[in-house]
């Protein structure tokens, strides 16, 4: 076991050892000791996954059929994230916890052996590789009945510390080229477990998404000699119609060109890179803007809303000269009871069709009363 190590904003963070050899790591604001045991069996790891490559688009697939089998929507009293009170044994050894990440149990990526690349691209030729990369979870809180916005602020803060330390660290990982804190919330959106908690995929290739984010950004830098997320911001506050919520250090907005019902994008007023690159100021500015996003957004219909929650980083070893830190949030509910699917259009041709303009969706935002 390591040493607990400090970090910012008063977050301590512990690492334990799991049984089956994962690691859990804790952290901690108010000076606990984890000291914990696993009591669970040790069980064998899941074989790693391949990836193919789709080459009518060079894009890459991660097949992990090893994850057919985990736990759906189990009820409350056998949730593996809550913490071990009791007969059941959690992924959580601690009888109490405030956040914990922890390697997942059957991951889509995981650690290659030694010298893995990833293979050059030769359409139909182009070998399958390992899937390699790294899959953790994140648990917001031990509360099971609770959701990312219903966090206090220094909760929140100390969810952003972790998402943080664990960007720094993977980022030292020699084939970990993406690092993508994430949240799914809702069953709409494919949740398969109730208590709030998100996950990070470390990817050892690009997502299609950002390959050609980072081509758009280089195109403008070579034809402008500027950053493009810091202009579309720019214009976001210049034509200020679509923005939703801000502070001293944050705007969040609805995207000129949403493409879900309820989008928004939440970026710093000094752009960085990623997330280790934000100040301790900037870090401690976050909290309040975010539980005023996710509250309006469940404000809206006064109903809890199924979301996906995805931080947008630089890559690890390129284009961190033109792509800037994000956090974007994207609802498929229109309206109560009613989705948008990703249909026809959408689905196989990539080509999104909307039925309405994110002005309005950011006026229905802004007009949401908050208690206090
Ligand atoms: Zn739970």
């Amino acid at each position: 076991m390591s040493m607990p190590k400090e970090l910012l904003a008063g977050v301590v963070r512990t690492d334990r050892t799991m049984s089956d050899g994962r690691t859990i790591r804790y952290y901690d604001t108010a000076g606990q000791s984890r000291v914990a045991l696993d009591q669970r069996p040790a069980e064998p790891q899941p074989a790693i996954g391949e990836l193919r490559l789709d080459s009518l688009v060079n894009e890459w697939v991660a097949m992990a059929p090893h994850r057919q089998g985990r736990v759906f929507l189990p009820p409350k009293e056998l949730c593996p994230l809550c913490p071990t009170v009791g007969e059941l044994l959690t992924e959580i050894p601690d009888s109490t916890y405030e956040v914990v990440v922890f390697d997942n149990r059957a991951p889509s990526l995981r650690s290659p052996a030694e010298g893995w690349e990833l293979p050059a691209l030769h359409g139909p030729e182009t070998p399958n590789a390992p899937a390699a990369g790294k899959c953790e979870v994140v648990c917001f809180t031990s509360e099971h009945g609770n959701s990312l916005g219903d966090l206090s602020e220094r909760q929140v803060r100390t969810v952003l510390e972790a998402w943080r330390d664990r960007t720094r660290e993977l980022s030292q990982v020699d084939f970990i080229e993406q690092i993508f804190p994430f949240e799914n919330r809702g069953e709409e959106v494919g949740v398969t477990l109730s208590h709030p908690h998100g996950q990070i995929y470390a990817y050892s290739y690009l997502p299609s998404r950002v390959e050609r984010m980072l081509a758009a950004a280089r195109d403008y830098k070579s034809k402008t000699g500027r950053v493009l997320f810091d202009d579309l911001v720019l214009r976001e506050i210049k034509d200020e119609v679509r923005i939703v919520a801000q502070n001293e250090h944050w705007i969040a907005f609805t995207p000129f060109a949403a493409r879900y019902p309820f989008e928004i994008h939440v970026a710093p007023r000094v752009p960085v890179a990623d997330l280790t690159e934000l100040s301790p100021t900037v870090c401690d500015a976050f909290a309040p803007v975010a539980l005023e996003v996710l509250k309006r957004l469940d404000g809206v219909f006064g109903i809890q809303m199924a979301y996906i929650a995805a931080w947008h980083q630089a890559p690890v070893r390129q284009g961190r000269d033109v792509l800037r830190l994000h956090w974007q949030i994207t609802s498929v509910r229109r309206a109560p009871g009613k989705l948008k699917y990703l249909a026809g259009s959408e689905a196989a041709m990539g080509a999104f069709i909307m039925d309405m303009r994110p002005e309005q969706s950011a006026e229905q935002l802004r007009n949401v009363v908050l208690e206090k």
